[in-house]
């Protein structure tokens, strides 16, 4: 059973069972009511009948005066003699099969009531019965009973009766359409939201459920559409990050097996019995260089999945920048005066920062050794600035320089913006990919600034320690 008619014929039931119950409840009342009303006036009216009946004179028309009562009054009426034995009852006919008499016990306790009527509510002949001890009477007439059948009393009721059964089936024939609607209305929602969990759960995450509701369906539908933006975004994130990974191995793939061309083609002519020794050594030079980038390219990636999956990996503590600066130019400063380059550092007072020293390290050789690889002549200068509460390190060169269409994607995974150069260099395209891992674990970012003709600027920032 769907649940619309489930919760529809919920509210028909339960409805039905409380107009049927308060109209039953209501009839019940009204008849007690007017049973109750109808008592005391019978108990009245035996008294005032009592009342006339003792005072007939003895005569030849006590009969018909007797009979007079009973048909103004619409009741039955017997009359006893003080024996208790009936000797007058109108209209005759609604007496037969009755005793004769009034029971022994009934007078006693007539006599006890001292003219006070006693009033009998028979179930068994469905009838008031009223007796009264007409005391000092003028005629033989002792005691006096008066009747009347109940249906008299609910006579009203059956006519209110028709009234209420008739606001009971129009009401149980509301209840029905208007359950029935009120259902739709409760169910319509729930259909909605689950053809949209469906479609969710399908793929389909542009679904947007529109229910214009303020109860807690309007709230289950909007934190179902809050739900399929999360998956939307993340279902994005997972395929970008899946792109970059098959990118990412297609890379590596070309990126070693160029060095392999090389070393295969070395080793094929190193098998030549008759070479010239400066031919050897040259072949030997350019396998041995190979080995050492493909090595190099290794220890890149290894590092670069370190900060992917590793996010505790840094070993963060009080450094000071100007160490490692001056620690740099005395590496890289033989390096850049053979090829007839200026290293120079600002001079700075020291800079203290929290930041892991080995990764800071390897970023300033990053951006220092590419500075020095891609400068042909000038000058490279290491720098530190302070402003107020950060310090601002960089790697300036005057350099070729970075078109600006290259800026974007410059920081990214093997993009060169010259391939072949940068493979002459010996380079792996992961130098920069390494810097802004190693600045992002820091909640830092790498920038760069550049002009063609002009030279490089490649900056980041880290929190000072006061
Ligand atoms: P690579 O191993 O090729 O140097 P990087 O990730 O370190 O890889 O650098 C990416 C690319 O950015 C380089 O191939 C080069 O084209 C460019 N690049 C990096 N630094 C400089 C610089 N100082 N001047 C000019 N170009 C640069």
């Amino acid at each position: 059973m769907k649940i619309r008619s489930k919760l529809a014929w919920t509210y028909i039931i339960l409805l039905v069972i409380g107009i049927i119950t308060i109209s039953t409840y209501s009839i019940l009342t009204i008849r007690s009511f007017l049973l109750d009303e109808g008592a005391e006036q019978f108990e009245r009216d035996a008294l005032s009948l009592a009342l006339a009946a003792s005072s007939f004179n003895e005569d030849a028309q006590f009969d018909q005066k007797i009979q007079r009562q009973a048909e103004l009054s619409q009741y039955e009426i017997a009359v006893y003699d003080k024996d208790g034995i009936r000797f007058l009852q109108f209209p005759e006919e609604e007496f037969e099969g009755e005793a004769p008499y009034v029971e022994a016990s009934l007078m006693a306790e007539l006599e006890r009531q001292d003219g006070e009527p006693i009033v009998i509510n028979s179930d068994s002949t469905q009838k008031l019965i009223a007796y009264v001890d007409l005391g000092q009477s003028e005629n033989a007439a002792q005691y006096l009973r008066i009747s009347q059948d109940k249906s008299e009393y609910y006579a009203a009721v059956a006519s209110i009766r028709h009234i209420i059964y008739a606001g009971m089936f129009f009401s149980i024939g509301a209840v029905i359409i208007v359950s029935f609607l009120f259902a739709r209305y409760m169910a319509s929602p729930i259909l909605q939201l689950n053809a949209a969990a469906l479609d969710i759960a399908r793929g389909n995450f542009d679904r947007k459920i529109d229910l214009k509701r303020n109860d807690e369906f309007g709230t289950l539908a909007d934190s179902l559409n809050h739900m399929a933006e999360t998956l939307r975004a993340d279902n994005e994130e997972l395929k970008k990050l899946n792109e970059k990974q098959s990118q990412f191995f297609a890379d590596i793939t070309h990126e070693v097996r160029n060095p392999l061309h090389t070393i295969a083609g070395a080793l094929e002519m190193l098998e030549i019995e008759k070479l010239q020794p400066e031919k050897k050594k040259q072949y030997m030079n350019t396998a041995q260089k190979q080995i050492k980038r493909v090595a190099r390219l290794f220890e890149d990636i290894k590092t670069l999945q370190r900060y992917d999956f590793d996010e505790s990996f840094l070993n963060r503590q009080n450094i000071d920048l100007k160490s490692l600066v001056d620690e740099a130019q005395n590496v890289f400063q033989p390096i850049a005066e053979k090829k007839g380059l200026e290293l120079e550092t600002n001079n700075v007072s020291s800079c203290i920062v929290n930041a892991d020293p080995d990764k800071i390290e390897q970023v300033l050789d990053n951006l220092i050794s590419n500075a020095i690889k891609y400068t042909p002549e000038g000058r490279i200068e290491v720098g530190l600035e302070k402003k107020e509460e950060v310090v601002e390190v960089y790697v300036q060169d005057t350099g070729p320089g970075i078109g600006k269409e290259h800026l974007d994607r410059l920081f990214d995974r093997f993009y060169r913006t010259d391939k072949a150069r940068s493979r002459d260099k010996g380079g792996t395209g992961l130098g920069l990919s390494v810097v802004k891992g190693i600045l992002n674990a820091h909640q830092s970012e790498i920038k760069v600034e550049s002009e063609v003709g002009q030279g490089s600027r490649f900056y980041f920032t880290l929190p000072l320690v006061d």
